[in-house]
């Protein structure tokens, strides 16, 4: 745990003053009103994490990491352990941030960990793996559910290769049928930031898959060390890092383990050393920002993103209230043991309603070139929209702003 001086922006930040945070930026935002192209089409429809771009910046060169020619040529890392192309160095970084935040539980004697090419392969590897070690034959394809409103892509890559061994059912809530199924449970949920638990009552054959891609301090309290049967996570949404494509999975049971590492040796026959070594880097450099005795000019990286993000809610939810037309999901002040404080909850996406009228947001929205993602694809209303809270701060301001022109144009196309 990195103690008192993780301690969040709720207490001590200058931007926890509102009206002071909002005319301070709202002068910053004027003086670079000039360079902004109001005529550009913003695009927060996917979650691509520019946000996170200006704290590497300043890190510079101290995360740069070189290869020779003649270094790691070989497909194998560790040929005694279950992921033989996982590189020691990474697992290690890996098991000291999960200690260091305290967000998994983590423990060489009990666990495997698997890396895969983002958790986008691990979702696969893992879905392979339970699939095809269940016992009853006779009930494939086993059914996949996940509650509404889901991870828009699951379905996508459940359905994609029209697999004998597992089939995509929709929302978890309505499952009712007997026999075997597989709970994916995304908790900070994606696409409206709750925590989440399984929720599918004929618990018998299930098997859950808990993909905990957001629960890290910037974007939620860190209420206890998950620790579940089969965990997946990744760099992409932990240090912003998404073009690295590395992702993990922290699996107790050995078989499983074997299993979706095999998946990723016929898929991909592992995963990219340079990644994986990168990935080590970046995660080490995260755990060192987190602990005192780290060179005090490198800032704790989720007291640093974890402002960003309040600044960026702080900011939308001013412009949504004065609106009147939209709302947001709504989150409660819990307390988080890596911060050791009481921490709002900042969900990297924000899950955005139409009031009244207006029965499509998604369209709505893209009539004034903003690109979102229309809650139908969430297997939610089309009332809903996700929105990016992760991308580049110029795209984010326009968006505010037109956001907050929207009120007038709509009501006086009404009138
Ligand atoms: N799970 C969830 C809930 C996600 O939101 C994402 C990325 N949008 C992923 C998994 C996949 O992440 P990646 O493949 O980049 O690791």
């Amino acid at each position: 745990m990195c103690g008192t001086e993780a301690t969040f922006v709720a207490k001590h930040s200058p931007v926890s003053t509102t009206a002071n945070t909002i005319s301070h930026h709202t002068t910053q935002n004027a003086a670079t009103a000039q360079n902004l192209d109001y005529t550009k089409v913003i695009n927060l429809d996917h979650g691509d994490p520019a946000m996170y771009e200006s704290y590497w910046r300043k890190m510079g060169k101290s995360c740069a990491i070189t290869f020779a020619g003649d270094e790691r040529l070989s497909y194998f890392s560790h040929v005694k352990k279950v992921c033989w192309f996982m590189e020691p160095k990474l697992e290690e970084e890996i098991r000291r941030l999960h200690n260091v935040v305290g967000n998994a539980t983590v423990d060489n004697h009990d666990d495997y960990i698997v890396v895969g090419n983002g958790s986008s392969q691990l979702i696969q590897a893992a879905l392979y793996a339970l699939s095809s070690l269940h016992s009853d034959h006779h009930t494939r394809p086993i059914s996949v559910v996940s509650a509404a409103p889901y991870y828009s892509s699951y379905p996508e890559m459940i359905e994609f290769l029209q697999s004998r061994l597992y089939k995509w059912e929709g929302d978890a809530r309505e499952f009712e049928k007997d026999g075997a199924y597989i709970e994916l449970v995304t908790s900070p949920n994606n696409p409206d930031g709750v925590l989440r638990r399984s929720v599918v009552l004929n618990k018998g054959e299930g098997s859950v898959v808990h993909d905990l891609a957001y629960y890290w301090p910037q974007y939620t309290a860190i209420t206890s060390p998950a620790n579940h049967p089969l965990m997946l996570f990744t760099v992409s949404k932990c240090t912003g890092h998404a073009g690295s494509r590395i992702g993990w999975a922290i699996v107790k049971n050995k078989e499983v383990a074997k299993k979706m590492t095999k998946f990723i040796e016929i898929s991909t026959i592992g995963v990219s050393k340079e990644s994986q070594l990168r990935a080590a880097k970046i995660l080490g450099l995260v755990s060192d920002s987190c602990t005192t005795s780290f060179n005090p000019q490198f800032q704790n990286f989720f007291q640093y993103t974890h402002t960003l993000m309040y600044q960026r809610w702080q900011k939308l939810r001013q412009v949504v209230k004065a609106s009147h037309l939209f709302t947001l999901q709504k989150y409660p002040i819990q307390y988080c043991h890596f911060a050791r404080d009481f921490t709002e909850t900042l969900p990297a996406f924000a899950w955005m309603m139409c009031k009244g009228r207006e029965e499509d947001c998604e369209k709505l929205l893209r009539g004034h070139k903003i690109l979102t993602r229309s809650g139908t694809k969430f297997g939610a209303d089309p009332k809903f929209v996700r929105i990016s809270m992760l991308g580049n701060e110029d795209d984010f301001n326009i968006f505010l702003q037109r956001l907050s022109t929207l009120h007038h144009q709509t009501v006086t196309a009404y009138n």
